[in-house]
């Protein structure tokens, strides 16, 4: 049997970490459903697509192809990974997956993961939108002042400029987009788990998800 785990919940709780380790240790795949808003905000903000719905928007949607490939994710046959890893895509994103019509293609896409067996996923909406009947959904949050210290941390380490104020004023910013636009806000789904992680860490964050997962689906995550 194939199962669901959903992980969601604001920009810098941990999530990434979090879900790519609990498949890694289930055996299972992961998919990053932010990795595919970042790269469709990239093209059509590249394409001069303004963030508008309408009949343009969806024009240019029907001309996207995104694939992921293993750890990489692909617009029309390119390889953008590196490149949606940047504070500007981080709010072109947030700007962009706030359009309906952007959220429906991409819905599909996402949707598809389940004919490949089990897997993780992690989003803003996975749970409650995506995968609404999946084994096992977590929400994982922790204060925007924890979180932008971990992107602040994880800024210097990788040896890029980095301003813990300029850090903290856009993770604010982007879990106000994230939770109040109208389709698809960011919230605690139905069922799932709430994880608070600002005093946890990376370990103990995903031994939790774990020892939750291990109740619900006992067979498959030994
Ligand atoms: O998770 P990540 O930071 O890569 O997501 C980038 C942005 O994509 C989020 O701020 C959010 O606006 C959007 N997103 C979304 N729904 C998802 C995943 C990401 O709206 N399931």
């Amino acid at each position: 049997m194939s199962y669901v785990i959903t992980i969601d919940g604001p920009a810098g709780a941990g999530k990434s970490t979090a879900a790519k380790e609990v498949a890694r240790r289930l055996g299972i795949s992961y998919l990053d459903t932010g990795a595919i808003y970042r790269a469709v905000a990239l093209i059509l903000y590249e394409s001069e697509v303004p963030a508008v719905d309408g009949y343009i928007m969806r024009e240019a949607l029907s001309k996207i192809r995104i694939e992921l490939r293993n750890k990489s994710v692909f617009v029309n046959g390119f390889d953008v990974t590196g490149e949606i890893r940047t504070p500007m895509v981080d709010e072109l994103a947030s700007m962009y997956s706030a359009i309906p019509s952007v959220r429906k293609a991409l819905l599909s896409l996402q949707k598809d993961q389940e004919k490949h067996g089990s897997f993780v996923a992690e989003g803003r909406d996975v749970g409650s939108v995506v995968f609404p009947d999946a084994e096992a959904k977590f929400f994982l949050t922790a204060s925007p002042e924890a979180r932008a210290k971990r992107r602040y941390s994880e800024r210097v380490s990788k040896g890029k400029p980095a301003d813990y104020d300029e850090i903290l004023r856009a993770i604010i910013d982007r879990d106000k987009n994230d939770s109040t636009r109208e389709v698809a806000p960011l919230t605690v789904p139905k069922n799932a788990v709430y994880v608070d992680t600002s005093d946890m860490t990376e370990e103990q964050a995903v031994q939790f998800i774990l020892d939750k997962v291990k109740e619900v689906i006992p067979n498959e995550a030994k």
